[in-house]
């Protein structure tokens, strides 16, 4: 898309406002666990910090970077592009993503961390894609569920850009 303008979907209050509770919620159900938040890079960022920020039991923050090569059918098709820097057996983990769209990365990361015997692997995710998903995964925490739209903003990028946008919104060619 060469000419285009963001629409703004979701504004930063209301972001906000749906942060503080997914972090009320994570609250609740790891008291005491000390869960591992794994941010999934790069676009998990955004919403990870404002979300560790509203966590108040204790936690440890890693991160990992992950694609999925796409147009094939088998799972587990996915490249680490950057490793947790910490092992996950026997911890609770939390993957933190900007958005589920497909889910097909998700899912093979979700696979993958399974293998090293974590306690268990859940998802919280800023965006969630209004769609049939092909993939059964279940999308454990979610801020916002949204059309099928290509959206930037809060850590979302379109070829890079945007990332710091306060906002969420969707691309309008013009
Ligand atoms: P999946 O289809 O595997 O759920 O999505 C994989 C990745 O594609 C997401 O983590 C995100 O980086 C990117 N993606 C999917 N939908 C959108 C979108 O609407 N906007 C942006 N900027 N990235 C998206
Ligand atoms: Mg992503």
């Amino acid at each position: 898309m060469e000419n285009y303008v963001i629409e703004k979907l979701l504004d930063r209050k209301e972001i906000e406002g749906r942060i503080v509770q997914v972090a009320a919620q994570i609250d609740q159900d790891y008291r005491g666990e000390n869960p591992i938040i794994a941010v999934v890079l790069k676009g998990g960022f955004v919403f990870a910090a404002d979300l560790v920020r509203d966590i108040h039991t204790p936690f440890n923050v890693d991160f990992v970077g992950a694609s999925s090569y796409k147009g094939t059918k088998s799972s587990g098709d996915i490249k680490i592009t950057k490793d947790l820097d910490n092992p996950i057996g026997g911890r609770h983990v939390i993957l933190v993503e900007d958005i589920v769209d497909t889910g097909l990365t998700l899912f093979n990361l979700k696979k993958l961390l399974e293998q090293r015997n974590p306690l268990s692997v859940k998802i919280a995710t800023l965006l969630l894609k209004d769609i049939d998903r092909p993939f059964d995964l279940p999308v454990d925490y979610y801020a916002f569920k949204i059309p099928d739209k290509f959206v930037v903003g809060f850590g979302l990028d379109y070829n890079e850009m945007h990332r710091g946008l306060p906002y969420v919104g969707y691309l309008k060619a013009i």
